[in-house]
C-alpha cells in the first residue's frame, strides 16, 4: 500500500490559489532544495514554457544555477534554438536514438501507463498476473456497493495490445531523457529541478501526493516546485513577467472560449517531442494535424517510411489464446521505423482502424 504524504483535498487546494501565492510557496520550495544541497543544484530545460518559467524562477534567485538541456533529436528545431541560446545551458545526448529506441522497445502511444500496460500483457505469461488490469479482471466495490472497474482498468486498449504488429513501450523517456540525466548527476553531484506539474497526468498527481514538491526520500530526488501550477498559471506568469519563451507558441494572448482559460498562446500549445504519440488520442485538433501544416517535412519522415522486419521472439508453438482468454501477441514479423522514416502513418491508420474511428488524427 503506498503512504501517501498529502491528500488530493491539499493538492486542490493548493491549485486553487491566486498565482501571488503560489509564487511565492515556489521560491520557498526553490530555496529549500537549493539549502539542501548546498547549492549543488540544477534545472532540466527543454525549452518549452514550463520550464522557462522555472528556470526564471530559480535564477531570479540564485543567478549561477546551470541548465541542463537533453538533445534527443525530438524537439522543435526552434525549441532547441531557443533553449541552447540562454545562457549557462549544459547539452547532453542519450546513448541511443529515437529510431534505436523505437526498433528495441516499440512506439510510445496512447499514454506512458497505458504503453506500460500493454509490455507487461505482451510477456508471455499463461495466468495472466501482469495483465488482470488490461483484462478487466479487477472489480472494485462502489459506492452503490456494487462493484465496478478499477481506476487502473485499461481494457480498454486490449485489443490494442493483442492485435497491433508493432512494439509498444514506455520506456522511450526513461532512455531518452533520464538516464543522461541521471548520468550529469552523477557525473557533477547536483540534483534536479523539473518545471512539472500534477495536473498533467495521474502519475504526476500520485508522485506529489506520495512525496510533496521536493521528494528528498526518492533514490534519484527531485524537486518540482511547480507541481501545484496549472498551466494558466505558467501562462500568466509569462505574460506578467513579459518573459521571452520560444518562438513556436507565438505570443500569450487572452482566450475569449472559456471562463477557466483566461490566457492562450497564440502559436503551438504543445512544444513537447515532436513524434510522441503519448496523449495524441485526447487531443481535439490533433498535433500531427498541426505538425503537417507547420512543419512539412518533419510530418514526412514522421508518416513516411517503416519497414517490417522477422520478430526475434516469435514463438511457433505458442498458443493462441492464454488461459485468461488474453490473445497471446506473437506476430511473425514487425513493424518498426526504416531509413525512409518513422512508419508512423502506418501506426495510426492501425490504431484507428481497430477501434473503427479517428483516435489519432494524422
Ligand atoms: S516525451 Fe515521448 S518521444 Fe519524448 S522522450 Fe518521452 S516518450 Fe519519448
Amino acid at each position: 500500500m503506498t503512504a501517501f504524504m498529502h491528500s488530493r483535498e491539499e493538492l486542490q487546494h493548493l491549485q486553487s490559489l491566486p498565482l501571488s501565492d503560489k509564487v511565492r510557496l515556489t521560491r520557498e520550495r526553490i530555496r529549500e532544495w537549493t539549502e539542501t544541497w548546498q547549492g549543488r543544484v540544477y534545472v532540466s530545460f527543454s525549452g518549452g514554457k514550463d520550464s522557462t518559467v522555472l528556470l526564471h524562477m530559480v535564477r531570479e534567485l540564485y543567478p549561477d544555477v546551470p541548465a541542463v538541456f537533453a538533445n534527443t533529436g525530438l524537439e522543435f528545431p526552434e525549441v532547441r534554438r531557443f533553449a541552447l541560446s540562454q545562457p549557462n545551458v549544459t547539452e547532453i545526448r542519450p546513448e541511443m536514438t529515437f529510431v534505436e529506441v523505437v526498433t528495441e522497445e516499440g512506439y510510445p502511444l496512447i499514454s506512458k501507463s497505458v504503453a506500460s500496460y500493454i509490455r507487461y500483457a505482451r510477456i508471455p505469461d499463461p495466468a495472466g498476473r501482469r495483465r488482470i488490469y488490461m483484462t478487466g479482471q479487477v472489480r472494485v466495490p462502489l459506492r452503490d456497493g456494487t462493484l465496478g472497474r478499477s481506476m487502473f482498468d485499461k481494457s480498454r486498449w486490449q485489443k490494442l495490445a493483442e492485435e497491433a504488429p508493432f512494439r509498444i513501450s514506455d520506456r522511450c523517456c526513461r532512455i531518452m531523457k533520464k538516464r543522461p540525466m541521471k548520468q550529469y548527476e552523477r557525473e557533477t553531484g547536483r540534483h534536479g529541478f523539473i518545471g512539472t506539474m500534477a495536473e498533467e497526468g495521474m502519475l504526476r498527481q500520485r508522485a506529489w501526493m506520495q512525496h510533496g514538491c521536493n521528494a528528498y526520500d526518492k533514490p534519484h530526488g527531485v524537486s518540482t516546485p511547480l507541481a501545484f501550477w496549472t498551466e494558466q498559471d505558467v501562462l500568466q506568469y509569462i505574460a506578467r513577467m513579459g518573459l521571452r519563451i520560444a518562438p513556436v507558441y507565438g505570443a500569450i494572448a487572452s482566450a475569449q472560449k472559456c471562463h477557466s482559460c483566461r490566457y492562450m498562446t497564440t502559436g503551438a500549445d504543445r512544444t513537447g517531442c515532436v513524434f510522441c504519440c503519448f496523449g495524441a488520442h485526447v487531443e481535439k485538433r490533433g498535433r500531427f494535424v498541426s505538425l503537417r501544416e507547420s512543419h512539412p517535412a518533419l510530418y514526412r519522415y514522421c508518416m513516411e517510411g517503416g519497414q517490417w522486419i522477422p520478430n526475434p521472439d516469435y514463438d511457433p508453438d505458442l498458443p493462441e489464446f492464454a488461459e485468461d482468454g488474453f490473445r497471446n501477441w506473437n506476430p511473425e514479423r514487425l513493424w518498426v521505423p526504416s531509413s525512409e522514416g518513422l512508419g508512423m502513418g502506418f501506426v495510426l491508420d492501425t490504431v484507428n482502424g481497430l477501434y473503427g474511428k479517428i483516435l489519432i488524427p494524422g
